[in-house]
């Protein structure tokens, strides 16, 4: 038996999947206010999962940046948990080993084991959602870092910008044009909005893209223009056999399409063959494989 945890801004889902791959424990209950009401809460939700008290390791899918040594968490837009040092209070709290890992590693994690995908030597993975989350797998194994920096790719620059592209783009790490300010689901409705003057959800810029409308179809091309270029350049430092898209931003199949097209643009002497995938088509997909992943890492 192994637990897993997911955490993202409203829920925190448990799950204890037996050695056969089942869920034999599923539970989910939504974020308190206060740091200190969450893990008594949290706490209570363990001994359900596993009231023997057998599962020593949990694994914990988190949606925002942290330093995994310490699990001190870097999101400001997640304030129950920003500055908190989640990993060392769980395990005080919880009395087991904690491992942190974000979504976008615990898809790698899952999607090298699980699926079809398990002779990649390498997997760079993208979680496009309200975060901008990434993690690099090389032979089945994820990368941290000497800093927990390892495929920190929304902190990079957008490569190859026109003049002023990188202008007026904050991030949350306090510089103007990083990567993950230009492609999240906010950045697709920024965009949107510079256009228009109209403050649209993302979902709805595809839908209305799809539907024909011009704007929207514009601020699609631009999003899907800055993600392949952020990719591209993936390709040239660590060019993995695998990307795998991940997050509401990337359920839209066009996105396989378009984006390795623009690929040879950006990258010297060949077409690539890096296979850009996104085999979680749902919230519901992202939710599960999330938490094998997460129980995976427990192993
Ligand atoms: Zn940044």
């Amino acid at each position: 038996m192994k637990c897993a945890i997911r955490l993202t801004k409203n829920i925190c889902d448990i799950a204890v999947i037996s050695d056969d791959g089942d869920f034999a424990f599923a539970g989910c209950f939504f974020l308190p206010e206060s740091y200190a009401e969450f893990l008594p809460l949290l706490c209570q939700e363990i001994s359900k999962a596993d009231p023997s008290g057998h599962i020593h390791t949990i694994g914990v899918s988190l949606a925002a940046n942290f330093s995994p040594a310490s699990g001190q968490i870097d999101c400001p837009a997640f304030p129950l948990l920003h500055g908190q040092r989640l990993k060392a209070d769980l395990q005080a709290a919880l009395n087991r080993k904690i491992l942190i890992a974000n979504p976008a590693q615990m898809l790698a994690n899952y999607a090298y084991r699980k699926r079809e995908y398990s002779n990649a030597h390498q997997i760079f993975s993208l979680y496009l959602d309200d975060e901008v989350l990434s993690g690099q797998m090389v032979h089945g194994k994820l990368l941290f870092g000497a800093n927990g920096l390892a495929g920190n790719w929304g902190h990079i620059a957008l490569p190859w910008p026109v003049d002023f592209e990188l202008e007026a783009r904050e991030c949350g790490c306090g510089r103007s044009g990083c990567l993950g300010a230009f492609v999240s689901r906010a950045a697709l409705t920024q965009e949107y909005h510079l256009l228009t003057e109209k403050t649209v959800a993302a979902e709805e810029i595809f839908s209305q893209s799809a539907k024909g409308d011009i704007i929207a179809e514009s601020a699609v091309q631009i999003f899907e223009d800055r993600l392949a270029r952020g990719l591209a350049m993936v390709i040239n430092l660590c060019d993995p056999d695998i990307i795998l898209l991940s997050g509401r931003m990337s359920h839209y199949d066009r996105l396989l399409v378009n984006i390795p097209r623009k690929w040879p643009g950006y990258i010297a002497g060949r077409i690539p063959e890096t296979r850009l995938i996104a085999p979680f088509p749902s919230e519901e997909d992202v939710k599960k494989a999330c938490l094998f992943g997460a129980a995976m890492l427990a192993e």
